[in-house]
């Protein structure tokens, strides 16, 4: 937690209500019910960070708060263990450990049955054996009621005697559902006797064959919530219309004494929108099992196992999630606003490093051929405490290529013909010369270096040069596989339609994908970040921000990632 005090909102107005009434007696108590069918992306970050950060929070003033993990792995068809895992690990990576907090709402599918029941003997819902059809055609439209089913004033005994078929495996998918007996004329469709258990004949990763019933989200959800006791249950605002459903469930089942009040209540929030990006997770396999990305865990992709890859950070993340807020109007956040709070969190805390992502020699013609030297350079110019390390120099040096023109414009302070520069933590040198093939390619550069002038020396200072280039020594640089990537789509809004464009009516978010997302160089960096760990994050000089690839990457075949430029 930073020192700051957390930014306000209105669910914390909400809860700050809630504390001051006593609803809940002492505790805030939330949850992140992902659904096991994907891997996380920025959106659910924003989730995390509320849910889990809220009951951080409050466990100060309330200090039974908590934040549940809830697998909500109600539909078997999608699900899968995996996931679980992977969820698990990103949850533990952004910096929140649920330990003994981690819950299934597959382990709640008895109980759920027992109020399905129960809702069934009050005569609060029906089997329905229309077909999927019907069932559509009767539902109405927003301006005109539904009408209700011929099988609604079923007995109870035949209902019971019904349902209980329908999980005995009696019946085969489709024939029947169970209802809730609500309003077919309500004007909020999901009022309109809402589905409450179908019937699936599938394996569930966790329950196996004991089923072949399984429940709605709308009715799952809320009684999950009331078995845990959640006291604020926050998701997106879709699920607004939603609302009137979870109150009626869990209102009922609290008259047929399944649970107490207090209940839990449901609080939308605005979902996080970004651009340049697609949060959704159908696309986000698309791009995946459409060989577009390399994988789940691409650098390129929005899901927090790219990001990880990336080189992004929890704490950018969680700078992030205070920067957006929360609220409950709808909003497209800039991508830059992620990669400005990721930069921050790097600038704080990546140490310096040294490379040269597009090497051309250049030699000292002035510099003993034996000789090295030592230089010195700061880890990070903020922190003189983190120390300096050693890059020795020697006569023959790669610098950027970018660093050198022929023929520069007139505000170019790098190195030119005739033109000085400083070599960083070095010495002051003079372009004298310069080799090229018969393209103009530019093969090498050739200079003096003034002895005097060596970075920390006494009178060092006193002559002075605009332009400081990076370098390496060629006798111990080592080479490394750069991937330089870049935004993933070349649009703000992939696959939106083009206002100019009229005749684009249709288009594909992957016809917006940027090539140029991911490119890999051959370049030169120091031998201190050839031994760094995977994963480990440097600001590389005048390059940008780049981390140790976190499965290729070894001593001895380096392999960095861009993460962001400067
Ligand atoms: P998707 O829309 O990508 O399929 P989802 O909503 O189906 O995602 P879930 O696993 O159901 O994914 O989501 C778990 C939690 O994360 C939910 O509470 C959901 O509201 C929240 N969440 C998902 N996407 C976002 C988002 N873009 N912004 C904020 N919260 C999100
Ligand atoms: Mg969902």
């Amino acid at each position: 937690m930073t020192d700051n005090a957390p930014s306000s909102h209105f669910i914390r107005a909400r809860i700050d209500e809630d504390c001051a009434k006593q609803t809940y007696g002492t505790k805030v108590a939330t949850r992140f019910p992902p659904e096991p069918n994907g891997f996380l992306h920025f959106g659910h970050a924003k989730s995390i960070f509320l849910n889990f950060g809220l009951a951080d929070d409050y466990r100060v003033q309330c200090p039974q708060s908590a934040c549940n993990l809830r697998f909500d792995d109600t539909n078997p068809i999608k699900e899968e263990a995996e996931y679980v895992d992977a969820i698990r690990e990103d949850v533990a990576w952004l910096g929140f450990d649920p330990a003994s907090r981690v819950f299934y709402a597959s382990d709640y599918f008895e109980r759920l049955y027992r109020c399905a029941e129960l809702l069934i003997q009050a005569g609060l819902a029906y089997v329905d054996s229309q077909n999927a059809e019907q069932l559509r055609n009767t539902r109405g439209t927003l301006t005109e009621a539904g009408q209700n089913s011929p099988f609604r004033d079923r007995s109870t005994e035949e209902n019971l005697q019904l349902f209980r078929a329908m999980r005995a495996g009696e019946f085969a998918d489709g024939t029947h559902i169970l209802r809730a007996k609500i309003d077919m004329a309500s004007p909020n469709m999901n009022m309109r006797d809402p589905a409450i258990y179908r019937i699936r004949h599938a394996h569930h990763h966790r329950t196996g064959d004991a089923w072949c019933i399984y429940p709605m989200y709308d009715f799952a959800h809320c009684v999950s919530d009331a078995i845990e006791g959640i006291t604020h249950s926050l998701c997106t605002l879709e699920f607004t219309d939603h609302r009137p459903l979870y109150d009626w469930f869990l209102a009922r089942l609290a008259e047929l004494g399944e649970f107490t009040p207090p209940l839990p209540q449901q609080i939308e929030f605005s979902r996080l929108n970004l651009t340049y990006v697609v949060l959704s997770k159908r696309k986000l396999i698309q791009l995946v099992t459409g060989g577009h990305v390399d994988g789940w865990d691409d650098p390129r992709l929005p899901t927090l196992k790219g990001a990880r890859r990336r080189g992004f950070t929890p704490a950018g993340f969680k700078l992030f999630a205070e920067r957006i807020g929360v609220s409950k109007s709808d909003s497209l956040i800039d991508y830059s606003v992620l990669e400005d709070c990721m930069r921050e969190d790097l600038n704080e805390h990546a140490e310096r490093r040294v490379a040269v992502l597009d090497p051309v020699k250049l030699v000292l013609t002035n510099y003993p051929e034996e000789q090295t030297e030592i230089c010195h350079a700061p880890n990070h110019p903020q922190h003189p405490e983190w120390g300096k390390r050693d890059i020795s120099l020697s006569r023959e040096l790669w610098i950027e290529r970018e660093d050198f023109m022929i023929d520069p414009p007139k505000k170019f302070f790098r190195l030119k013909p005739d033109g000085e520069v400083r070599l960083r933590y070095g010495y002051i040198i003079k372009c004298t010369g310069f080799d090229a093939d018969e393209n103009g390619h530019v093969t090498c550069v050739y200079a003096e270096y003034d002895p005097d002038t060596k970075s920390g020396t006494p009178g060092s200072e006193t002559r002075k040069v605009k332009g400081n280039i990076h370098w390496l020594s060629c006798h111990d640089a080592v080479e490394a596989e750069v991937r330089i990537y870049d935004r993933l789509f070349s649009v703000a809004a992939p696959g939106a339609r083009r206002p100019d464009d009229p005749e684009d009516m249709e288009r594909d978010f992957l016809d917006d994908i940027n090539p140029e997302a991911k490119r890999i160089q051959i370049g030169m960096i120091e031998p201190s970040l050839a031994t760094c760990a995977p994963e480990s994050r440097f600001q590389w000089e005048r390059n940008g921000y780049f981390v140790a690839d976190q499965h290729d990457h070894s001593a001895a075949k380096p392999v960095f990632n861009r993460t962001v430029t400067l």
